[in-house]
């Protein structure tokens, strides 16, 4: 679903991937691990275009986004393309980013509503389904501030979903909860995985990168350092830093 093929970043004179290449096939999980500041998040945000890249290409499904201009001053060419590509790659953040004037429910279904412009009707109907599967069905009147953070942040996950979106982008999303809050959302997580939806995964759990993935990459200073399968990556590392990196996390 999403190809990444030599991708250049930069913010001012600092480089922050210096030549990633990734694909996430459909059905597929793939988690992003490495250390802080190493690039995982600028991944995730040059994917769906929420950042612009200096070079390299961008693939949703076989098609490449269309650029003009070059180096710092390169940005997609084409806003409907951009749009497109932003509504089929819905991200979950750390912070859930939940609007507290509103309930759950409006939460959820203010993006369809408004952004894809569907059916009021059908869009609560799905709404409604989608908090029921991750297990806040009896929330949907509640506000944000009403609920706890790994409720808010299953919600949040609907509010993905509920989008009908190609892929799921995941940045850190248990890392702002308590530990015994943090299984409710691993295990919302792990469902969607064995549903065999396609997601790329920004974790510092690698519990979860294990449990729930087809496909780890190790970034290291913007630059892939190692990457394999997760009984491969975690059970035999092959690089020094990437040994490192494990014993220092465990
Ligand atoms: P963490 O695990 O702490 O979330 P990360 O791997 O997600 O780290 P990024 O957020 O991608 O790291 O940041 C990579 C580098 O880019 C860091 O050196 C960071 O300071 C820098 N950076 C990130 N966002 C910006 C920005 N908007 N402007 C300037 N520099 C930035
Ligand atoms: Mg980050």
């Amino acid at each position: 679903v999403i190809e990444i093929r030599n991708l250049h970043k930069s913010y001012g004179n600092l480089e922050v991937l210096k030549g990633v290449d990734m694909v996430a096939p459909k059905g597929h999980v793939v988690s992003l691990i490495g250390s802080s500041g190493s690039g995982k998040s600028t991944l995730l945000r040059c994917a769906n275009l929420l950042e612009d890249s200096q070079d390299g290409e961008i693939l949703f499904e076989g098609e490449a986004v269309r650029w003009r201009g070059e180096g710092l001053a390169r940005q997609p060419a084409d806003k409907a393309q951009v749009i497109r590509i932003r509504t089929n790659l819905s991200m979950v953040f750390q912070q859930f980013n939940l609007w507290s004037h509103m309930t759950i429910l409006q939460n959820v279904m203010e993006a369809p509503v408004t952004v894809l412009g569907r059916p009021r009707a059908e869009v609560e109907e799905a709404a409604r389904r989608y908090l029921a599967k991750v297990g806040i069905g009896d929330k949907c009147d509640a506000y944000p501030a009403q609920l706890s953070g790994g409720q808010q942040q299953r919600a949040a996950i609907a509010r993905a979903l509920c989008m009908e979106p190609r892929a799921l982008l995941f940045d850190e999303p248990t890392s702002a909860l308590d530990p015994e809050l943090e299984q409710e959302v691993v295990r919302v997580i792990k469902a969607l995985a064995e549903e065999g939806r396609t997601m790329l995964l920004v974790t510092h759990d690698m519990r979860m990168a294990a449990d729930v993935s087809d496909h780890v990459i190790f970034l290291h200073q913007g630059r892939i350092e190692e990457e394999g399968p997760p009984d491969r990556l975690f059970g035999a590392p092959q690089t020094d830093r990437l040994r490192q990196f494990l014993s220092a996390t465990a």
